[in-house]
């Protein structure tokens, strides 16, 4: 966990412009209409948190726990989503926010089962997206940033439960990473 390993590649000013910008663009699509927010665990809880003191339209905020990543892995692995703390979402507007787009996966497969609950509309906000990784049809609808295909920390991001709470954005050198350790 040596901080040296760390290598900045978004500032704390540049992330805060980034949700700004999301910001904007949400508050412009639903242009005051109520929304539901609801914030994919644990990596989104920064985002989250920010980006609603930024939207003034009437405002529900619901989580749903999805991992695909055990231990000390940065490879996905199988995934696991626990919806039972999702709040009713029939006929709302919901908006599913996560940390990052990588492979696509896990919003992909929560846009599905959200399906089952008939909510009014279901988009997605991530802050950064992985170029080139995407395994899916579906296409963030707001994205704070585009990033080069390496395993990135910081503002909600965490490797093996740390590194959450720095207010910037980094890449982990791979010679900390324990590639394939986990289950
Ligand atoms: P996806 O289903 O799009 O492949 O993966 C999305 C999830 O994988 C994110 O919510 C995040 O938890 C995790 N993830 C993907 N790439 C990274 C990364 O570079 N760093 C960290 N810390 N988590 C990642
Ligand atoms: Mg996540």
């Amino acid at each position: 966990m040596a901080s040296t390993a760390l290598k900045q590649i978004l500032s704390e000013a540049q992330v805060q412009a980034g949700v700004r910008r999301l910001a904007g663009e949400i508050s412009a699509h639903y242009d005051g209409r109520p929304l539901t927010i609801i914030g994919v665990l644990t990596g989104s809880v920064v985002l989250l948190a920010d980006l609603i003191r930024l939207l003034d339209m009437p405002l529900r905020v619901g989580v749903v726990q999805a991992r695909s990543y055990r231990g000390a892995a940065t490879t996905p692995g199988a995934l696991t989503i626990n919806i039972e703390s999702l709040p009713e979402i029939r006929d709302c507007d919901v908006l599913l926010i996560d940390d990052i787009f990588d492979t696509g996966q896990t919003l992909a497969e929560l846009v599905v089962q959200f399906g089952r609950f008939s909510p009014r509309s279901v988009r997605s906000v991530v802050l950064l997206r992985k170029q080139g990784r995407s395994r899916v049809a579906l296409e963030p609808d707001h994205i704070g940033f585009e990033i080069p295909d390496e395993f990135v920390v910081g503002y909600g991001l965490d490797y093996q439960d740390a590194y959450r709470n720095l207010p910037f954005v980094a890449s982990l050198e791979a010679s900390e990473l324990a590639e394939g350790a986990g289950a």
